[in-house]
């Protein structure tokens, strides 16, 4: 999860997602609209029964309210453990990493100090055909050898490559979420490539002295970043109360970065 703002937990639930396979959550930044919700996922979590470590990444500030919260809340005593890793949001790193993904810091640029994240899938390995398996007979003792490169000798010496018993494997994806921020030219060079890029906007051009004021972005700065950084698909977010239809800010943002989309609540887009 990134960031966990007050109902965070309630939209959870709506969502149909299993509270037992959230093991990180990753807070950008210490405003209310961000993290929030946090003490009340860890609260319920604890009434859940859940016994598997909740791993908080967060800014260094979080950690004393986090365990004076916990400390009084709950004595200690929630029936799991919560882990809190303190996140530099100066620069630009690997804070997380297992076997299918990688996750680094995006530092940005707002009020407090503030990072972004940055997920990278890691290339996986290709896919067995099935057919060519039965067709040769191959045993199974031999799958993970043909899916890490190698091909098969058949019993009369033939070699069938590498190439005809696997088809590749899928592309690895990679996403990065940059709330909250004022607009930074130099963004985009964090995220060169990124399959999808959440970029706040929070304006569109009429405020763009307020974004520059309030250290938040437009739509159409949230669209510049995700051109310059060559994105594939740009999603906005982290609308101002003030416009109550958010078609203006994607209209914007389109005019520089056509494939942009808006997000909303509960609604599942493909990385
Ligand atoms: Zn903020
Ligand atoms: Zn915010």
């Amino acid at each position: 999860m990134v960031d966990c703002g007050e109902g965070a937990q309630v939209q959870l639930r709506r969502s149909g997602l299993s509270f037992e396979k959230l093991g990180h959550i990753f807070i950008t930044h210490l405003h209310g609209d961000h993290c929030f919700g946090l003490i009340g996922i860890i609260s319920t979590f604890g009434l859940l029964g859940r016994i598997a470590t909740l791993h908080i990444h967060a800014p260094e500030e979080l950690r004393p309210m986090l365990q004076a919260q916990l400390d009084m809340f709950f004595n200690y005593d929630i029936g799991y453990k919560v882990e809190f890793h303190g996140v530099d949001t100066k620069k630009q790193q690997v804070i997380y990493e297992d076997r299918s993904l990688t996750v680094e810091t995006i530092p940005l640029n707002h009020r407090m100090p503030c990072a972004g994240y940055l997920f990278r899938e890691k290339p996986s390995l290709p896919h067995i055909r099935r057919e060519m398996i039965d067709l040769y007979n191959i045993p199974v003792s031999q799958i993970n050898n043909i899916k890490s490169g190698q091909g098969y000798t058949l019993s009369d010496g033939t070699l069938i490559p590498h190439e005809k018993l696997v088809t590749p494997a899928d592309a690895p994806r990679s996403y990065a979420y940059c709330s909250d921020t004022r607009y930074m030219p130099e963004l985009h060079k964090m995220v060169k490539g990124v399959n999808t890029l959440y970029h706040e906007s929070t304006y569109a051009q009429d405020k763009k002295d307020g974004a520059e004021k309030y250290y938040h972005s437009t739509a159409q700065q949230a669209a510049m970043v995700a051109r310059d950084a060559q994105a594939g698909k740009l999603l906005l977010g982290h609308y101002s109360a003030r416009y109550n239809d958010e078609t203006v800010l994607l209209k914007e943002a389109q005019e520089i970065f056509p494939n942009t989309y808006l997000t909303d609540e509960m609604k599942v887009f493909d990385v």
